[in-house]
């Protein structure tokens, strides 16, 4: 079954496939601002966005190209770095850091290039330029440049923003607060001039020192490693309206092309039937959740359960769910023999249900399937493509004790596996290596935990 994801431009399924000669396909995820930790919520989009990538490499191996940006510069990191005073550079590379340890924890795939705004000045001021040579983009009084939104037909087509839905949308009152200086309210800014506030952070440009705005980055970004237009962009569904409407606009009236030929949104994450809010106090990051106990692996489970185009609840409850479905796969996976023909596809259908839209819970509910079946022609090769497709690393599965070094995991896996095959000698002699190696084995039901001996 070939690989289909819904398009928000047409509101269809589509068939996932590169349209250049080379059989590249180029693939753009609008990243993380990092001024901060990034919540759980990012990391939905993240991890959901990571198992569209590995389905791509699944489908077209070696031929994949993913390319995520980081904002490293906008009013939020500037104003972090101000009340911090510190320099612009050193916030964001704090935060950029640490975004990074939370995807790996995630076991997110990097991806290929992760170009950064203030790398890429010049890219976006070489495209604001053919913008004002081709009359879609006007200098304002202080020095501003912004995108005439009048001057593009196509306006609105994504999120289906009407004219007069568009002037009274909140997000572009908001925009327009900074901006007394634009000819309509619906103009975006694509270089903002110099404030006091913004302290050194500013760059020169034909119009003046200033910054670029937001959206112009992605634009710019994507020609410079993917080309004029590309296979897929993503991102979560608040980025509809109006990031990927404006980089629409820009892209399309700069390189006089189609961008995208498929645009994929996937939906929020609410905290117990909340949209997540600091004064909430339901917001949370990897580490709060790891200071409750919890593995990342968990979090990336209870993420992917349910179907990644509606909202999801998360609740702590998913995640103690989340913890022994870890633990029951776990278990599964040492009972499995070690060689396996791989001739039938036992775990086939947890592919099916990826390619059909990224049904994560079609797919869940066919790993288990097969799972509490038992017995029966076992295929560890299928298996593994399945909880490569998901992202699951069952080593990690049992691991806030991230600390636990891989070697002694596989020992206690082997362990568990000679355990299961009722080789009582082999499963001793292991225990021994293990303890001479100052880690002690408890065995549960359904899988094990590992504790350090104490000295
Ligand atoms: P930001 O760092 O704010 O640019 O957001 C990074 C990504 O996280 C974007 O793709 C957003 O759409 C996405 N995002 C923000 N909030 C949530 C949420 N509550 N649930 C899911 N995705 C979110
Ligand atoms: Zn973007």
């Amino acid at each position: 079954m070939p690989l289909r994801l819904h398009e928000s431009l047409s509101r269809t399924q589509r068939e996932l496939k590169p349209a250049q000669p080379d059989g590249v396909f180029r693939f753009y995820n609008c990243g993380p601002t990092v001024y901060a930790p990034a919540h759980i919520g990012n990391f939905r989009t993240f991890v959901v966005n990571d198992v569209i990538r590995r389905l791509l490499e699944l489908e077209f191996p070696g031929k994949v190209k993913h390319v995520r940006n980081l904002t490293d510069v906008d009013d939020k990191t500037i104003r972090r770095a101000q009340d911090e005073k510190r320099p612009l550079v050193d916030v964001t590379k704090q935060w950029t850091d640490k975004f990074h340890a939370d995807c790996d924890a995630l076991n997110c795939l990097r991806p290929h290039v992760e170009p950064t705004a203030t790398g890429h000045i010049k890219e976006q001021v070489d495209m604001i330029d053919v913008l004002m040579k081709k009359g879609n983009a006007y200098r304002a009084g202080d020095g501003s440049v912004y995108f005439k939104v009048s001057s593009f037909d196509d306006y609105g087509r994504l999120s289906r923003v009407k004219e007069r839905e568009l002037q009274a949308s909140s997000a572009l009152k908001a925009a327009a607060a900074d901006a007394d200086e634009k000819e309509d309210a619906t103009d975006f800014a694509l270089w903002k001039a110099h404030k006091a506030d913004d302290g050194d952070n500013a760059w020169d440009s034909p119009w003046g020192r200033g910054r670029p705005g937001w959206h112009i980055e992605c634009s710019a970004m994507s020609k410079k490693h993917l080309g004029e237009t590309i296979d897929l962009h993503t991102g979560g569904v608040d980025l509809l309206f109006p990031h990927h409407e404006n980089e629409i606009a820009q892209s399309q009236c700069c390189n006089g092309k189609l961008f995208a030929h498929h645009w994929y949104h996937s939906e929020h994450l609410l905290v117990d039937g909340k949209k997540m809010s600091k004064s909430l106090g339901n917001l949370y990051t990897l580490d709060d959740l790891k200071a409750k106990g919890f593995s990342p692996m968990a979090l990336r489970y209870a993420l992917l359960a349910g179907h990644p185009r509606k909202q999801l609840n998360f609740t702590l409850d998913s995640l103690h769910a989340a913890e022994s479905a870890l633990h029951t796969l776990r278990a599964y996976r040492a009972s499995l023999p070690a060689a396996t023909t791989g001739a039938h596809d036992t775990f086939g259908h947890v592919l099916t249900a990826l390619h059909d839209d990224l049904n994560t819970p079609g797919a869940f509910g066919a790993l288990f399937t097969v799972v509490n079946r038992k017995g029966g022609e076992a295929d560890q090769t299928s298996f593994d493509r399945a909880l490569f497709a998901l992202g699951l690393d069952l080593r990690a599965a049992d691991l806030p004790k991230a600390d636990v070094p891989a070697a002694i995991t596989a020992l206690a896996d082997k362990r568990w596996a000679a355990k299961q095959a009722k080789d009582w000698a082999g499963a001793d002699a292991l225990r021994k290596e293990l303890a001479a190696a100052g880690w002690s084995m408890l065995d549960g039901k359904d899988g094990y935990k590992l504790e350090p001996l104490k000295k």
